[in-house]
């Protein structure tokens, strides 16, 4: 059985739309007929509850798997208003895991070494927290690609140089093969001179990099998590549904191309 693209969603800063973007992204990809296992990696858990899963609604989380060693696939849960969607599941344990995977051997390979047998699923989406330590190092080692949200405000280009360094090291240090999916641009205001220019400014810098597709600002898009439910069906025909399609079928064409 064929291994699946293991992409995480990361940006060391907060609010940025990495859980908007693992969580419609996941289910525009499910709507063309994949099948994801998105992670959550976060102690925030906003994935979790925004797929569904309130603290407290379900027993075993990713916590078990990164701190205690458990087999990964028995913390999967069906994400059921979503056919060929799954998710493992974050919760507040998670808080105390940065500390507690410190005293562990190869505590930056605990999430690699658990999805290494995992199958029947065409993407692994991981839903990283807003830092550089040591659970999303693990999202960055354990990946083939990272994907990173990028919001459309002043300070995004310092972030990006962050980023890229952060991706230097864990090439050289822990995971070669690590690749950039892609940057997009979240949180677009067609409204705002700034968010044009930070658009142009990135796509100037990161040309090939750069997805075309903006995921726009709206109130939808907000509100969905709070019915548990992805924008695909809180709000099938809106922008952020529309957008994060987009996003879906500019991530297939350039995974069809790494394919081939
Ligand atoms: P954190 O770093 O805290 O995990 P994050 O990077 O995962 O944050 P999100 O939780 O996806 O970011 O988004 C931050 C907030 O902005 C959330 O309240 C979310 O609902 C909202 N949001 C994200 N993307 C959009 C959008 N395109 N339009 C409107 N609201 C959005
Ligand atoms: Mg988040």
């Amino acid at each position: 059985m064929l291994r699946p693209r293991i992409l995480t969603i990361s940006n060391q800063k907060g609010g940025v739309g990495k859980t908007t973007t693992t969580v419609n992204l996941g289910a525009a990809l499910c709507e063309r007929g994949r099948r994801v296992l998105i992670v959550d990696t976060d102690p925030q858990a906003n994935a979790t509850s925004g797929l569904g899963y309130p603290a407290g609604s379900f027993e075993r989380s990713v916590y078990d798997v990164l701190v205690l060693g458990q087999p990964l696939p028995d913390t999967i849960l069906p994400v059921p208003s979503v056919p060929g969607l799954s998710l493992v599941p974050a919760s507040l344990a998670l808080a105390g895991a940065e500390l507690e995977l410190a005293d562990l051997a190869r505590r930056e390979y605990r999430l690699r070494y658990a999805l290494e047998a995992i199958a029947g699923y065409d993407y692994v989406l991981i839903d990283s927290p807003p830092s550089l330590a040591l659970i999303t190092v693990n999202c960055l080692v354990a990946a083939d690609a990272m994907l990173i949200p990028l919001q459309c405000e002043y300070y995004a280009l310092e972030g990006l140089s962050l980023l890229t360094h952060t991706h230097g090291l864990i090439t050289q240090e822990l995971n070669p093969g690590l690749e950039l999916a892609g940057i997009v641009m979240t949180l677009f205001d067609p409204r705002t001179l700034l968010s044009a220019q930070v658009v142009a400014e990135v796509r100037r810098r990161f040309p090939e990099q750069t997805f075309a597709t903006l995921i726009p600002r709206t109130v939808r898009l907000s509100e969905a998590p709070s019915h548990g439910l992805p924008i695909t069906l809180y709000d099938p025909s809106g922008r952020g549904s529309t957008s994060y399609r987009a996003l879906a079928d500019e991530l297939l064409a350039r995974d069809a191309l790494v394919a081939a």
